[in-house]
């Protein structure tokens, strides 16, 4: 009944803009793989040459399975790129390997909403999985539930509703360190003399639909915050 209720339609919003953003990027990413860099630098080459330029010497470039699955690691000082980007010299590897670069300068530099997204991890891991789960509880218990040999009740629901809060936090902190890392990207494949003109414009389409994937997902998680509160609002 909770999960099959109208307010239903706001999760499956949420779902198919996660789709259509993963669909796009997915698309962008393969158009902008076929289309090699004038350059000849591989993902690799590129990452060296723009942590160099930026005088980091302490991050590691390693390369990782997976399609996608480009991240840099703060606490290992590890920037991974998958294997399509790693080895290979096409813009979308170039622009990806700039972007997850422009990762590894933010924190050499201290960027603030990365560490706050950083302190937020552990608490936002374990939000996302215990928020929807405390607010099902919270339904099913009812609505107060009272604390025995006392006067007061607590609201699971609330609580619930709370706790998914903090994990909706985390991925709007991720906005702008997300949209950061690609700016700092197309800056320094200009000035690292990787990439201008037209092949920079192809390198910008992926790193677009990609921030595009992070604004879908907390847009979703949005949706889903809306819902609950609309399901609270009917039963209070
Ligand atoms: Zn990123």
């Amino acid at each position: 009944m909770l999960f099959w209720d109208t307010t239903y339609i706001l999760v499956l919003i949420g779902a198919v803009l996660c789709m259509a953003a993963s669909g796009y990027l997915k698309s962008t990413y393969k158009k902008y793989s076929g289309e090699r860099s004038q350059s000849g630098l591989t993902g690799k080459d590129a990452a060296l040459r723009i942590l160099k330029h930026a005088g980091i010497n302490d991050v590691k470039v390693e390369r990782v399975s997976g399609n996608l699955t480009d991240h840099y690691d703060p606490r290992s000082k590890t920037l991974r790129l998958s294997e399509s980007v790693h080895d290979s010299a096409s813009v979308a590897a170039l622009g990806v390997s700039a972007h997850e670069c422009g990762h590894a300068i933010q924190h050499n530099t201290g960027y603030a909403p990365l560490r706050l997204r950083s302190a937020l991890v552990p608490v936002a891991t374990i939000s996302s999985h215990l928020g929807m789960p405390l607010v099902l509880l919270g339904f099913l218990l009812g609505f107060d539930v009272p604390i025995p040999g006392t006067e007061y009740v607590f609201n699971l629901i609330d609580i619930g509703i709370l706790v998914f809060g903090v994990a909706i936090l985390f991925q709007l902190v991720t906005l702008p360190v997300e949209f950061n890392a690609s700016v700092r990207a197309k800056a320094v494949l200009g000035n690292c003399g990787i990439m201008g003109g037209t092949e920079m414009k192809s390198a910008q389409r992926v790193l677009n639909a990609a921030a595009l994937t992070y604004v879908a997902s907390a847009a979703a998680a949005l949706l889903q915050l809306f819902r609950l509160i609309l399901l609270r609002g009917r039963r209070g």
